[in-house]
């Protein structure tokens, strides 16, 4: 079911906590609202959900208007970060519970109960764990009940809250790569709530940044992470380096290859640790740098390096930071790949592509 937001408001008393937010989630798509905390994620989702009334604006389901309709009526699935299991019932009767409660009418035969609910607990793989209560399950065990709870019931639409903020890293990535697969089995709309970029990035179809009660930029993963909208979503999403820079005609000081027509003045350059190489020896429009620090990451090498007053990290490559063979106190030249200027305050000027 396709969901559209037009034009919703909400404030607490004086504080705005959305503004005018527009959002069209178009059927069977899995959408992350990213932002840091108190930027109103939860307050949209809860719109969504009709947990909580927008003063302004609109909310639809597949087109038709649903903005006063009750939590009930709107065929969402809920799931929480903290997982609201029933303590005193089985993982059978959590999972069975909405099917339960549903309206004499409405309501399925035991054995079809039984058959969906255990059909669940296989999907998320835990039918073996039927008889057992929440307090005999681990985390990332009660969070896949809370899905299979959530689900049971047919939603047209999944709403999840930080469904992974309270699980270590390893079981938030296994359980992330569980939503995604869940979601595309059974063909609905989810909205996520995270303020994990990494988590956003890698399970949502598409982006919605969030940041003082506003939408800063909807993308895929890929267009707000390479092509990110503004400052702030620049730095929300990953480390970058600023650089202060003055633009003078179409040319900005920072590295050789920057070139363009942006408005003389004071500008801000945005350039991400991976997309600066060093060379040991001059080169025109280079970055004069020193070498603060060089730490092995992982399968990387980032090295801090000292420009003018500004601290700059790069992050290299194994293989070339053997080749470069830095030592603290090495004097280098930086060359930018990748750079993009705002103007400041943050209406963007022009993106760059070095082609070297
Ligand atoms: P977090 O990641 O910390 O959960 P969030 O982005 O989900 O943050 P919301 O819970 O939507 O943020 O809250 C947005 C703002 O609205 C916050 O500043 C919060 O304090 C405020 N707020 C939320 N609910 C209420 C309420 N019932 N009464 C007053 N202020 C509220």
């Amino acid at each position: 079911m396709s969901i559209e937001i037009c034009g919703v408001g909400k404030n607490f008393g004086n504080f705005v906590a959305l503004d005018n937010i527009d959002l069209n989630i178009p059927t069977g798509e899995l959408v992350a609202l990213l932002g840091p905390s108190g930027c109103g994620k939860t307050t949209l989702l809860r719109i969504i959900a009709g947990m909580e009334t927008a003063d302004s604006g609109h909310v639809k389901f597949a087109g038709e208007e649903a903005t006063h309709l009750h939590a009930r009526e709107r065929q969402v699935g809920f799931v929480f970060q903290h997982y609201a299991l029933f303590r005193h019932m089985s993982v059978f009767e959590n999972v069975a519970f909405g099917l339960r409660v549903k309206p004499k009418h409405e309501r399925l035969l035991e054995a079809e109960i039984r058959r969906r609910v255990m059909d669940l607990l296989k999907l998320v793989q835990l039918d073996w764990l039927a008889e057992r209560y929440p307090s005999q399950l681990s985390g990332g065990q009660r969070q896949r009940i809370a899905l299979a709870r959530a689900l049971a019931v047919e939603p047209k639409v999944l709403l999840l809250d930080e469904p992974f903020g309270a699980l270590d890293t390893k079981v938030r990535k296994e359980l992330r790569r569980w939503l995604r697969r869940l979601h595309d089995e059974m063909h609905i709309s989810s909205v996520f709530v995270t303020h994990d970029q990494e988590e956003a990035l890698e399970v949502a179809d598409r982006v919605v940044v969030m940041n003082q009660g506003r939408v800063e930029q909807i993308g895929t993963p890929d267009e707000v992470y390479s092509s990110p909208a503004s400052p702030f979503v620049y730095q929300f999403l990953g480390n970058v380096n600023v650089f202060h820079s003055r633009v003078h005609g179409n040319w900005a000081d920072v590295g050789r290859d920057v070139s363009a027509a942006p408005p003389d003045g004071e500008a801000m350059a945005f350039v991400r640790p991976h997309d600066i190489d060093i060379e040991h020896g001059p080169m025109t429009g280079g970055l004069e740098a020193t070498v603060q620090d060089v730490h092995a990451i992982g399968p990387l090498v980032r090295v801090e390096l000292a420009h003018a007053s500004e601290l700059i990290e790069v992050e290299l490559t194994r293989e070339r930071a053997t080749v470069l063979n830095l030592a603290k106190g090495q004097q280098v030249w930086l060359k930018p790949r990748q750079v993009k200027v705002f103007a400041v305050p943050g209406s963007v000027l022009e993106e760059y592509g070095s082609g070297i």
